[in-house]
């Protein structure tokens, strides 16, 4: 059955349109075609990196297993990557695989999606060597691999009653932590399935076999965890009524609102934010592929898509970025990444107006902008260029729709960025009331951050409740 259709077209309009476009701007035709599903795995799949086990033995044993190991403080989950590339070299992956998941009980997902060239490999001290860093990142995905979930120690619960609203990285990962610790979590979502970003914004090449559901899934079972699906903060319960059920309460709401460009003509209908489209791949929906698309954005989103929608048979596409290169936020591996499969990324390139073309399609006009005396300053050039499909992947911001409804939530100050201001161990401006991951934005949106800030917030939340009822 056909998943992802290939047009020449942007979304709402007949392919006849833009193979006149074709027609005319290039002197050919369009062809319509459709992948099939085995097809567009099997492209996604020419996307994975692993190690074998025996060449993963070979990579651990190029580990010093140093004492006061920069890979780890450079690790924001704080992971011993010494101790479980050891356990690795020794042959005993599963104890490797424990080793993580003792730190960062979302090991899985971050061996797939963590810049570990910009983290812990970046620190290794192996990392000028000809050989390169040591490969913690695919070493960690093997270990992984031989874990076996859900043989945590069965604990009794305690009396503490915690409400966690989002079941994102964040909100997953504070729900394990308490739970271990004997709390009655529960854990509500608006989505009908956990796991907030690492299911819906982390491109599908990345989580392939449906690995973000069974991690969800591992990390959701346990007996002091309940989990209430499609359950909307501001709908279907209210601040002031948990904090009434709960002795504690955790926004862990994520960033669901999409940014917008703020130019004349964002709202045709072939201007896309990058992450719901992302998301529909994620479910296999079946989606529109342009044949000329631009990618705007400099982050890990931008690159999902572009490598994403090259895959699925895009012809050009153009990631274009409004500052430097270097400054993109995407790293270079990343960009690499997309430069392989043919994406074209552009740096100095502002969005300036998109209009509909002769003859079906858009053009996107835009600046050049270079730098002068430090500063990104306009050149006083511009280019046009078209494209089918225009995706927006400038960031998310807090989705305040709930407040509205819930008036308690009015009264959680936000700061300057407008996401939820919190101390250094997540505690929000109310008394028992915390945020963690993307909504309190101390840190980068990556996964292993959220679980980082999952850490903090889950120890101070036991230490808070504790003091409580001493
Ligand atoms: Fe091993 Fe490199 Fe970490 Fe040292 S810094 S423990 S060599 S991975």
């Amino acid at each position: 059955m056909p998943k992802y259709v290939i047009f020449g077209s942007f979304i709402g309009t007949d392919a006849r349109t833009c193979m006149g476009r074709y027609a005319n701007h290039e002197g050919f035709l369009m062809e319509r075609h459709a992948l099939t599903e085995e097809a567009v795995a099997n492209r996604f799949r020419g996307m994975e990196t692993r190690l074998a086990d025996v060449d993963a033995v070979v990579e651990a044993e190029r580990c010093f297993t140093c004492y006061d190991a920069p890979c780890t403080d450079a690790c924001p989950a704080a992971i011993d990557i010494p101790a479980f590339i050891r356990a690795l070299a020794v042959g005993q992956p599963a104890r490797a695989a424990s080793l993580i998941l003792r730190e960062n009980p979302l090991g899985m997902s971050c061996a797939r999606v963590c810049p570990v060239e910009a983290l812990c490999e970046a620190s290794c001290v192996r990392v000028s060597d000809a050989g390169g860093a040591v490969r913690i990142g695919l070493l960690q995905r093997l270990a992984m691999e031989h874990a076996r979930p859900g043989a945590t120690a069965p604990v009794s619960a305690g009396s503490f009653r915690v409400a966690i609203i989002g079941a994102g990285p964040a909100g997953m990962t504070v729900a394990r932590l308490l739970a271990e610790e004997g709390a009655q979590v529960t854990l509500l979502d608006g989505d009908s399935r956990p796991g907030g970003l690492n299911e819906t914004g982390i491109a599908a090449y990345k989580m392939l076999d449906d690995a973000a559901q069974k991690e969800a899934a591992w990390l959701l079972r346990h007996p002091c965890i309940e989990i209430r699906l499609q359950t909307v903060l501001g709908r279907d319960v209210t601040l002031a009524s948990l904090r009434e059920q709960y002795h504690a309460v955790v926004l862990a709401l994520g960033l669901a609102a999409q940014r917008r460009l703020q130019i004349p003509g964002e709202e045709l209908p072939g201007v896309l934010p990058a992450v719901p489209f992302i998301a529909a791949l994620r479910r296999g929906e079946t989606v529109p592929v342009g044949r000329e698309v631009v990618v705007i954005g400099g982050g890990m989103t931008a690159i999902d898509i572009a490598i994403q929608i090259r895959l699925l048979g895009a012809g050009i596409v153009h990631i274009c970025y409004r500052r430097g290169i270097e400054d993109m936020v995407a790293s270079e591996h990343e960009r690499q990444l997309a430069r392989d499969q043919g994406v074209l990324i552009h740096a100095g390139l502002r969005p300036v107006e998109i209009r509909e073309a002769v003859g079906g399609g858009m053009e996107l006009l835009m600046d050049f902008w270079h730098k002068e005396a430090g500063k990104w300053v306009p050149s006083g050039k511009s280019v046009t260029c078209f494209a089918d499909q225009i995706f927006t992947a400038i960031g998310q911001t807090l989705d305040q729709s709930a407040w509205v409804d819930d008036p308690k939530l009015m009264s959680v100050a936000l700061d300057a960025q407008g996401k939820i201001a919190v101390d250094a161990l997540g505690r929000t401006n109310l008394p028992f009331v915390y945020a963690a991951g993307d909504c309190a934005g101390r840190s980068p949106d990556l996964t292993v951050h959220a679980v980082a800030d999952a850490k903090r917030v889950a120890s101070a939340i036991l230490a808070d409740l504790k003091s409580e009822v001493a």
